[in-house]
């Protein structure tokens, strides 16, 4: 099957997208028509545009998606993903993770990044947020990778000024070292590529960075318009070590509160254990959280209450969180993610409302470009939005040959239940085709 490879063009298949007024759209003869700018003109059914779905390229029975949107991913983790089981958080990242990502210098991301980014797009991935290492040179390395394969990244090299794992740099010139680094970074990347590329200032989390780091860090997004990401109430045992680190601060959002962190550019991972505190801490301050539960298991973190935080009107977004967790597929966080809503009902500790599978495709895509401020621009197939978007092979996840699925919650379901690594068969951001699904590696 040819796909496009750059717009203008139409394609005719199977359509399902969450809408930004809150339904879902789904055509079993759709339409999708991109201009040459990459700009979605049309997406409905192919029967009220009869011309254009006659010309157009017949994909059916695929199914044509918005983009899924990772909200939280190490790239740099990326080759060891799937070890180390079994460890907590704190004794994996010295473990694992330090070591990884302390190698992770331009070579390497010259050989790593434009891999990550296929294999991003190959899951059906086009929008991601992504931790570097702590080097500017490697980070800019991330950064032209992206610029080059067409996928829309956020990424920001990792901020620690507190038990760094490079050795080699001067303990009392980290902290202006690493802001004049993030600054110069912002300079060249935040905004790039006609806006496809943004930047993330990245504190790691408040156990590797003082509070001078954490607030000058903030200033530095607020003053520029970049993001600012960081780690949460992932671990218990990092939530006592924070608040050994500071003991002024009520709780650990306040740590980071304290620091002028929170806010509607900043996206936090994890926030598996907040208190009811927190929780409205963070939704009146309007702040985004990335739920990660492939990585939460992993790691044995704990169960986020999903239903609970949105219930409170918290924005929340997922995150694959490579290498906490092992795969890069937003489709297998939601499968995962349902798992643990069924586990907190089993164990009797669920209080929320449950998400059915319609509503995980929407906040895997439409619920991560919300917390991206992004909505406008991306996260569902709707005209007057970039075409950023993905089509699947559904026989991939049929569980015998034959087996198709009239009702769109049943296809959302087989999609989550049974995603399989070979179904997404196109990827394209603004129109334009990403390396990396099946008919293109
Ligand atoms: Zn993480």
């Amino acid at each position: 099957m040819d796909l496009p490879v750059a717009p203008p063009f139409a394609i005719r298949a199977r359509l399902l997208t969450p809408l930004d007024d809150g339904g879902t759209r789904h055509e079993h003869d759709g339409l999708v028509v991109v201009d040459e700018g990459g700009r979605i003109v049309f997406a409905g059914a192919a029967a009220d545009r009869p011309e254009a779905a006659a010309s157009a390229i017949d994909l059916r029975p695929w199914v044509l998606l918005p983009g899924m949107v990772d909200l939280h991913a190490h790239l740099p983790q990326l080759p060891n993903a799937g070890l180390g089981a079994g460890l907590d958080l704190l004794t994996w990242l010295e473990r694992y993770i330090f070591p990884l990502e302390r190698g992770f210098d331009e070579v390497a991301a010259d050989r790593l990044a434009p891999a990550a980014w296929r294999a991003f797009a190959r899951a059906g991935t086009t929008t991601a947020m992504v931790y570097a290492a702590v080097y500017e040179a490697s980070t800019d390395a991330t950064f032209r990778a992206a610029e080059a394969h067409g996928i829309r990244a956020i990424v920001g090299k990792v901020m620690m000024d507190r038990g760094t794992y490079d050795g080699t740099i001067d303990p009392t010139t980290i902290l202006d070292r690493t802001l004049a680094e993030t600054a110069r970074l912002i300079a060249r990347w935040h905004g790039a590529a006609d806006g496809r590329l943004s930047y993330a200032v990245t504190p790691r989390f408040a156990v590797s960075c003082t509070a001078d780091l954490l607030r000058e860090s903030a200033s530095l997004a607020a003053s520029t318009g970049a993001y600012w990401q960081t780690h949460v109430s992932e671990d218990r045992g990092e939530i006592a070590e924070v608040a050994r680190l500071f003991p002024e601060a009520i709780d650990y959002v306040d740590v980071y509160d304290r620091a002028g962190g929170l806010g509607e550019r900043t996206v936090l991972a994890h926030a598996v254990h907040l208190s009811d505190r927190e929780l409205g801490r963070l939704v009146e301050s309007r702040t985004r959280v990335a739920h990660c539960p492939v990585s939460n298991l992993f790691l044995a973190s704990g169960m986020m209450p999903l239903g609970r935080y949105l219930d409170a009107g918290l924005a929340v977004g997922l995150g694959s969180d490579i290498a906490g967790g092992p795969d890069v597929s937003i489709f297998g966080v939601m499968r995962v993610g349902f798992y643990v809503q069924h586990a907190r009902r089993v164990a009797g500790v669920e209080d929320g409302r449950m998400l059915e599978p319609l509503d995980w495709l929407r906040i895997g895509s439409l619920g991560g470009a919300q917390a991206l401020g992004l909505d406008a621009t991306i996260g569902s197939l709707e005209a007057g939005k970039e075409a950023d978007l993905i089509v699947v092979d559904p026989a991939f996840v049929a569980p015998i040959p034959g087996i198709e699925d009239d009702d769109p919650a049943d296809l959302a379901s087989r999609l989550i239940f049974r995603a399989h690594p070979d179904m997404v068969r196109g990827a394209w951001v603004r129109g334009r085709g990403l390396d990396g699904p099946g008919v293109r590696s």
